[in-house]
């Protein structure tokens, strides 16, 4: 038995036992929100690492903002003094966190060598306003799974953190995070039994998809039902899927994956799930 028939045989055997179909359980709920634009105030700055900066924003627009999902998105507008149509140009963010009563939204920005965005983030100061829209909608996983997964890299880490910040007390999750170095590593205020593996790549590159499939390969899921949740750069999130249904039999219906960037494309989101 090669390292990779391992642990698709431990999966295959899990979910024979499995009732969850029966039980009704893991059903997710889609939820869609009056499209909002509203205009923002940068009211904070933290360099959470040398290569996340946290951007706090206040607004009285933000009183009926909705976030239900950790892996909901809003639609940053960056303004374009060189562009011919003058049109803003429009990146996807997390809503890493939020507060009506505050008038108060988080967004993390991993910063990387170029595009609107990561440039906006750069060189942002306290004062500054930026257009953001929606979230369009959230699709609400119910936290009633036995153990979660959770892989990305420096642009998913927001949506893990909020995912393993709401999880529920005690239950497992493990995040598996490619970071350029040890600096980029971020702890979250977990209640659940949170497994942290951080592997530490330097620049995105190719490989990454092998580096992460060899560390999945050694993953001993806990007993029970499982959800994974991938996000990154695409063509690694695409091996990384077919890694997980394929090789390790995880059934696709409890797992989620998406393109949050693409190597050498700007604005490079693409949906991975069939
Ligand atoms: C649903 C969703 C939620 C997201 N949430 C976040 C978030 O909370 N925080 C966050 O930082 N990102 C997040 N992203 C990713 C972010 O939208 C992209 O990284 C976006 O391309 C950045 O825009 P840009 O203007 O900086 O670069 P672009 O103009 O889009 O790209 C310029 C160049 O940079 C490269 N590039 C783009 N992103 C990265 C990256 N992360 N690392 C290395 N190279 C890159 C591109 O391949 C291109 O060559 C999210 C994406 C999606 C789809």
């Amino acid at each position: 038995m090669n390292q990779i028939d391992r642990p698709r045989r431990r999966f295959a055997d899990e979910m024979e036992g499995t009732t969850s179909e029966r039980s009704g359980r893991h059903e997710t709920r889609r939820l869609r929100h009056e499209l909002r634009r509203r205009t923002v105030t940068v009211s904070r700055l933290e360099h959470l690492t040398p290569r996340m900066m946290r951007v706090h924003f206040i607004s009285p627009e933000l009183a009926d903002f909705v976030s239900a999902a950790p892996d909901d998105h809003v639609k940053l507008f960056f303004p374009q003094a060189g562009r011919i149509d003058g049109k803003p140009v429009m990146r996807d963010f997390t809503p890493r966190a939020f507060d009506r009563a505050a008038g108060s939204l988080t967004i993390d920005f991993a910063l990387h060598a170029t595009g609107p965005a990561t440039e906006w983030a750069a060189s942002v100061r306290v004062g500054d306003q930026l257009d953001i829209g929606g979230p369009r909608g959230s699709q609400v996983m119910p936290d009633d799974f036995d153990w979660y997964l959770l892989i990305g890299d420096e642009s998913a880490l927001p949506a893990i953190g909020r995912r393993v910040e709401e999880l529920r007390p005690g239950v497992p999750v493990t995040t598996l995070v490619t970071v350029v170095h040890p600096y980029e590593e971020q702890r979250f205020a977990a209640r659940a039994a949170w497994t942290p593996i951080w592997l530490h790549r330097g620049e995105p590159s190719d490989a990454d998809a092998g580096l992460l499939c060899d560390r999945l390969a050694s993953f001993q899921p806990p007993p029970g039902d499982g959800f994974v949740w991938i996000a990154g750069e695409a063509m690694i999130v695409r091996a990384l899927r077919a890694y997980m249904t394929e090789e390790r039999g995880h059934p696709k219906a409890w797992l989620k994956a998406a393109g949050y960037w693409q190597r050498g494309r700007s604005d490079g989101n693409v949906a991975i799930d069939d």
